[in-house]
């Protein structure tokens, strides 16, 4: 554990003193101007006002928002796959990314979960202490993210000291207020190995769906929160036995007290709310909130502050969400700025984004601010909770918990993260569930990423570099479908920063796809190839034009494929950093004479050949030990085995 927290403080990430790039307010004015006229700024005279000095009008410097960017936390059980990414860190990113250039004051916080059951269970399968499987996931998961370009102002873990203090600090603020309570509860106790066995110990048929390995928390395939006894046919995951009802005493969450604050929180100014969210939210809150308990016979996990409580454990759903708050505290405390969270925490103009996957709804959109309004009824309560469908693989849901899917660490070490960045974009689930298909993602690479936006953009620049000594060459005369072009420009940014506003991700880069589109489009229909042997000067003007729309999309790709956009940003000739760019610079142009870097196109092609999964990757073969032999009842030659795969049992039939 020392060690991950000294990895973790020498990679701290930006502190508070040097974070914010405050726009100088000559930037402010300027932002200001477009924000009121709609005008694009261009260099040419017809644009200036009648006294020639292209200054702004005294304004009132627009109010920076307040965003928080609040990113899941995944377990550190195991690699994530790409389901994962993309309904957490990958949109939260981007959203961020966005803010960020538009100047809001931004904070994106998370980390891993270091807690649960999850991490034990693995653990025991692996025979090794719950810290070492949790060390080594979040290791990767820190790696994996860094890897995707995904820039979070504090990764951090829930096994940080100053996690548990704040967390048990919490729990005594809402015991205090009788909103924590203790009292007896019956939970599924192991008779062969004489312990109460954790929800997700538990497996049985789900009553809801009927997915027949429901775990005792949740039904990984409905989505439904279960008690272990609603199973039908229950069964210990470790000794396959069923377990027995017993009663064992626990700290309880009063979520009851919280059903009125929390309908008329659900019932105002929620429009810009995902309708499923929403539906969900509504309907849990319709048929009533019961208490939940809060810690568990486990001894992994955040201990519980109270004397007699000491072979039990904070129940993680309970501790990890307050990672947010916790996370946003921890940041200012590296900064030196003890109370700065409270900036976050306690302006009401603040807006805290929330980036989870379906199956996380009920824990940010009721027992999260049920836990909020508990603790404080001045603290910030959710402005958005942006749950994404699942991204399913061969059309079932990508799990980590059952070994399936498309793992990040495999995907990144084969593929450039923006190609992976852009097909999970594309294929978002923000509405109903998706899938993920080989075909799909080299299809959409080649096709749209590769031959619309790398192609348009290589074509500008390799066709400059070669005829305009390698520099860009000078606009003169703008016929009509130069003015459109550059218009074009403007629009496809107020629509892709319209629809980030509304976290509408895969619009908002469908519109800045359709910008490359357009200029391939005008490249087509200028052919300059042709116009060079007769109008040298027009045909420069048109390379000036397609430059111009190529440096607009390395500052609006900029959020979605930072990494592209940085080598594209770097080719037009600029020695800065695009993502130091601000938002409104997209409709900035290109300077005349800028020497350029011409060298490989922006993306290479996908080779299905390479990907294809081979005819053994279809299979999940696994060496197993016999551990019980019978006769079939019904046949002469067949046996009944019972087999063990490395903690859990699976019956088969032998001849
Ligand atoms: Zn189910
Ligand atoms: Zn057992």
């Amino acid at each position: 554990m020392r060690a991950l927290l000294q990895h973790h403080r020498t990679t701290s990430h930006r502190s508070p003193a040097h974070r914010a790039i405050r726009p100088s307010p000559i930037r402010q004015n300027l932002q200001a101007v477009i924000i009121r006229t709609g005008s694009v700024r261009t260099p040419w005279a017809e644009d200036l006002p009648a006294n020639g000095l292209n200054e702004p009008p005294f304004l009132d410097p627009p109010r920076m928002a307040k965003i928080l960017v609040c990113v899941a936390w995944p377990y550190a059980s195991g690699p994530r796959h790409l389901g994962h990414a993309v309904s957490t860190f990958i949109p939260a990113d981007i959203f961020a990314r966005y803010h960020r250039m538009k100047r809001d004051e931004v904070l994106m916080v998370g980390g891993s979960d270091m807690h649960g059951t999850p991490v034990t269970v693995r653990a025991d399968e692996e025979g090794v202490p719950p810290n070492v499987i949790a060390e080594r996931y979040h290791a990767l998961h820190e790696r994996n993210i860094e890897q995707l370009g995904v820039r979070y102002d504090l990764y951090w873990n829930t096994a940080d000291p100053h996690h548990k203090a704040w967390v048990q600090e919490i729990f005594l603020a809402l015991k205090a207020k009788g909103h924590v309570y203790e009292a007896v509860m019956v939970s599924p106790f192991c008779t062969t190995d004489q312990r109460f066995l954790p929800d997700r110990y538990v497996e049985g048929t789900c009553p809801h769906c009927g997915f027949p390995r429901a775990r005792g928390d949740q039904c990984e395939n409905c989505g439904n929160l279960l008690d272990p006894f609603e199973l039908k046919d229950p069964k210990c995951k470790i000794h396959g036995t069923t377990p027995i009802p017993k009663e064992t005493r626990h700290f309880f969450f009063r979520l009851s007290a919280f059903e009125k604050p929390l309908a008329k929180w659900a019932a105002k100014d929620k429009e810009h709310w995902r309708h499923h969210v929403l539906t969900f939210m509504r309907s849990w809150l319709r048929e009533g909130l019961k208490d939940r308990p809060i810690t568990r016979d486990l001894d992994w996990g955040i201990e519980v502050p109270v004397p007699g409580y000491e072979t039990k454990r904070i129940y993680v759903w309970f501790e990890a969400v307050m990672g947010y708050l916790t996370a946003t505290r921890e940041w200012y405390r590296r900064g030196n700025q003890p109370d700065g969270w409270k900036d976050f925490w306690y302006d009401p103009e603040a807006r805290h984004y929330y980036f989870v996957g379906k199956d996380n709804i009920v824990f940010h959109a009721i027992f999260w601010p049920a836990i909020l309004l508990g603790s404080d009824a001045k603290l910030d309560l959710p402005y958005d909770v942006t749950a994404t469908q699942y991204l399913n693989f061969s059309g079932e849901k990508m799990s980590a918990g059952r070994g399936k899917g498309v793992w990040l660490s495999d995907l990144l070490e084969r593929f450039d993260p923006d190609q992976l960045r852009y097909y999970g974009v594309a294929t978002m689930p923000e509405t109903k569930d998706t899938d993920f298909e080989w075909e799909d993602f080299a299809q959409r690479n080649n096709s749209e990423l590769l031959a619309v936006y790398g192609n348009f953009v290589h074509r500008a620049l390799t066709f400059a570099d070669k005829n305009f000594d390698h520099a860009v060459p000078a606009a003169y005369f703008l016929d009509a479908a130069d003015k459109k072009m550059i218009r074009a420009i403007e629009q496809q940014w107020n629509k892709v920063g319209q629809n980030l506003e509304y976290v509408h991700l895969k619009d908002a880069m469908k519109e800045a796809i359709q910008l490359a589109r357009l200029g391939n489009q005008y490249f087509d229909q200028k052919a300059p190839w042709e116009l060079i042997k007769k109008d040298r000067v027009a045909c420069g003007t048109v390379l000036h034009v397609a430059l111009r729309v190529g440096r607009s999309l390395a500052i609006i790709m900029a959020p979605f494929l930072p990494f592209s956009s940085s080598r594209l940003w770097r080719a037009l000739g600029y020695d800065t950093d695009v993502h130091a760019q601000t938002w409104d610079e997209a409709l900035e142009d290109v300077p005349t004479g800028q020497a350029l870097r011409v060298g490989k196109p922006l993306f290479t092609k996908i080779d299905l050949s390479d990907t294809k999964e081979t005819p053994a990757d279809r299979f999940d073969l696994r060496v197993a030990q016999i551990a019980d032999v019978q006769e079939h009842p019904n046949a002469d030659n067949l046996y009944i085995l019972e087999v063990d795969i490395g903690g859990e049992r699976r019956q088969i039939v032998a001849g």
